[in-house]
């Protein structure tokens, strides 16, 4: 009688939500997250609560496009409301398999009595999603959309963790905006950034109540990457592209044919931090867009560049990284710019086929211009025409070439987008993975295109061979990434270095501030199915000896990711899942030694662990140590420096 009762209570629930007028509640399975969706005055507006408190304040929502103005004069029309289950399996994010459950709904939206916009929402126990189609009327079959009023209006006294988005044509060789800026953390709302609002993902803080992450996923080349722009206060509302992007040359609207779905918006939500380092949002809404040529490997490289930079690219340096890798066991080496002339494409054939005898492939660098700026390094030309790029991946087929990173591509406008995917396409019938730098953020690249492996769009280690500071900064941008940027995408660093010095005499240059066991913990701290790690073969002779075993066996793809403690800026603690066994990674930004009696679950009481981890004075070591009774471990992380706990 009781299930009876139940059932029938939720029947009720359904038929008095599709009989609403102007709105409807969707709540997440558990219960504990409610958005509103209504319209007031014509205009489509929602809302978030979490246990009751407001996360986000009534915002606007809606559409404007070439044939007509759907975010005011809007009518609510059907409402339907569902239950979505998936289950998938993806071995380049932070969890193998996800058991994905939300409750939907799916809103009609009328203008002078015709259905012209449909809104969809999906409510997991995390995350909230939405996204909209733009239907056709009579003979209409495509239109521009120009802008969205698509907003996030935050409780007042939200504090902020953003990076702004760059001016467009500007830094190096003009080639910004490519996600490399740098984080203002705890700041008041109500800027900004730089004049252009903030990059993709979007950390808040809303006090005591708990924490908020605003990104958007499923972007491919029918759409335009899009950024958040402060509107005043707390109020933030979906940006597109700068005009100024691409050199000014086209528009910053999407063009669409009808019916046109957009990208999701994803509101990550929780009392924690632990659904923000947990969520599988921009996987979790996307769908795989073509099938695998053939069964990608990911796994672990080397890269002569980030210590020798442009010199270091030539025949005898990459065979001696080649043989670096294969004494590291790793399965690739990346060769960075100026290949084609410094080495040859005879020559790479060559290395390619001397890789193979040592089980380590090559990926290649290229630049993806094209006329969108003045980045000089070549090869160049290549990858932005379809006919040339076919032949030059017809080319990497034929000898063995494992992947390409492609670097200094130019903003988000919809050709740029294009572009993405059509690298991305070209290069899985030519079987090879594919990295990105000088970009934009991934937006659930990782499920829709089966041979991506990782995008930069950070700024990543590079920085810290150009300066002092970016050592200086090293573990407070560690802090960062994996509550912001690497929770929703592959990040590839290209971090981990084990040198003392960012040159390849390892007695000059920059100055790594961070212990070895910091290396050690960024490794499984910043998650990317494909890794080319910063060590050096020196290192084999000159860094400590359990240091080198860790980076030779440290997984790149995990089963499991789980938030053990931390704060954006100042220490992180997360613990990843390999198989059967668990790492504990942690690194602290902090003055004063994080100190912390950490609750283990995944050992058992009285298990024994090994624990890597510094002294005062950052002197690493590795050490067996006890699992208690109650499954605690306690330990110390100085400033600038790591620990990593596993079995
Ligand atoms: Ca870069």
């Amino acid at each position: 009688m009781k299930r009876l009762l139940s059932s029938f209570i939720m029947l009720f629930g359904f038929m008095a939500s599709a009989n609403a007028q102007d709105g409807c509640t969707i709540k997440s399975p558990d219960g504990n997250i409610a958005v509103s969706f209504t319209v007031t005055n014509g205009k489509p507006e929602y809302s978030v609560t979490l246990g009751g408190k407001t996360f986000i304040k009534p915002s606007p929502m809606g559409l404007k496009t070439n044939i007509g103005d759907f975010s005011a004069g809007m009518s609510t029309g059907e409402i339907s409301q569902s239950k979505v289950s998936e289950t998938y399996s993806l071995r380049n994010i932070k969890q193998s398999t996800v058991n994905y459950t939300a409750n939907a709904a799916t809103i009609d939206l009328t203008k002078d009595g015709s259905k012209r916009l449909t809104v969809e929402f999906r409510v997991s126990d995390r995350d909230v999603a939405y996204r909209y189609t733009v239907h056709p009327v009579k003979d209409t079959r495509v239109c521009t959309i120009d802008g969205e009023a698509s907003s996030f209006v935050l409780p007042d006294g939200t504090t902020t963790f953003l990076c702004p988005q760059a001016k467009p044509m500007n830094g190096f060789a003009r080639t910004s905006p490519s996600y490399e800026t740098p984080y203002t953390v705890d700041d008041a709302a109500g800027k900004n950034g730089w004049g252009n609002g903030y990059t993709f993902p979007c950390l808040f803080r809303e006090g005591e109540d708990g924490w908020v992450l605003i990104s958007e996923t499923g972007t491919d080349g029918n759409y335009v990457g899009c950024r958040l722009i402060n509107n005043g206060g707390t109020n933030y509302q979906i940006g597109f592209p700068q005009p100024e992007e691409m050199n000014g040359f086209s528009s910053t609207s999407a063009m669409v044919s009808l019916p046109a779905r957009t990208p999701w918006r994803t509101i990550t939500l929780g009392s924690s931090l632990k659904n923000i380092v947990e969520t599988t949002a921009p996987f979790d809404l996307t769908e795989q867009k073509y099938a695998p040529s053939q069964q990608y490997t990911y796994g672990k490289g080397s890269w002569s560049w980030i210590i020798g930079m442009d010199p270091s690219c030539n025949y005898d340096e990459q065979k001696r990284y080649i043989d670096f890798s294969a004494a590291m066991g790793y399965q690739s080496v990346l060769i960075d710019a100026f290949w084609d002339s410094a080495i040859g494409y005879d020559k790479i054939a060559e290395l390619a086929r001397y890789g193979k005898s040592k089980g380590v492939g090559i990926f290649l660098w290229y630049n993806s211009n094209g006329p969108w700026n003045d980045a000089p390094q070549t090869p160049i030309g290549k990858m932005n025409n379809p006919r040339i790029r076919r032949a030059e991946m017809k080319w990497m087929h034929d000898n063995g070439i494992r992947g390409i990173k492609v670097d200094f591509f130019g903003g988000d406008k919809q050709p740029m987008m294009q572009l993405y995917e059509d690298i991305l396409a070209d290069a899985n019938d030519f079987g090879l993975l594919v990295i990105f730098h000088g970009c934009t953020l991934p937006r659930g690249w990782e499920k829709m295109y089966p041979n991506y492996a990782a995008s930069e769009a950070v700024l990543a280690s590079e920085n810290l061979h150009f300066g002092q500071g970016a050592c200086d900064n090293e573990a407070f941008n560690a802090c960062l990434h994996p509550f912001i940027r690497n929770t929703v995408g592959s990040m590839d660093f290209g971090g981990s270095a084990l040198n003392k010095f960012y040159n390849a005499d390892n007695q000059h240059g920059s100055i790594r501030r961070t212990s070895d066991v910091f290396a050690l913990a960024t490794a499984v701290l910043f998650q990317s199915a494909v890794q080319h790690f910063a060590l050096a073969p020196n290192n084999l002779t000159d860094a400590p000896s359990w240091a080198i075993e860790f980076m030779k066996n440290v997984p790149t793809t995990w089963d499991e990711t789980k938030f053990i403690d931390g704060y954006p800026g100042k220490y992180v603690i997360i613990a990843r899942r390999s198989g059967s066994k668990w790492f504990i990674a942690g690194v602290n930004a902090q003055k004063e030694p994080v100190k912390l009696t950490l609750t283990l679950p995944m050992f058992a009481a009285n298990s024994a662990a090994r624990l890597y981890s510094d002294d005062p004075q950052l002197v690493g070591s590795v050490k067996n140590v006890k699992i208690n009774k109650k499954q605690q471990l306690l330990i110390t992380i100085p400033c600038n420096g790591g620990m990593v706990v596993t079995e």
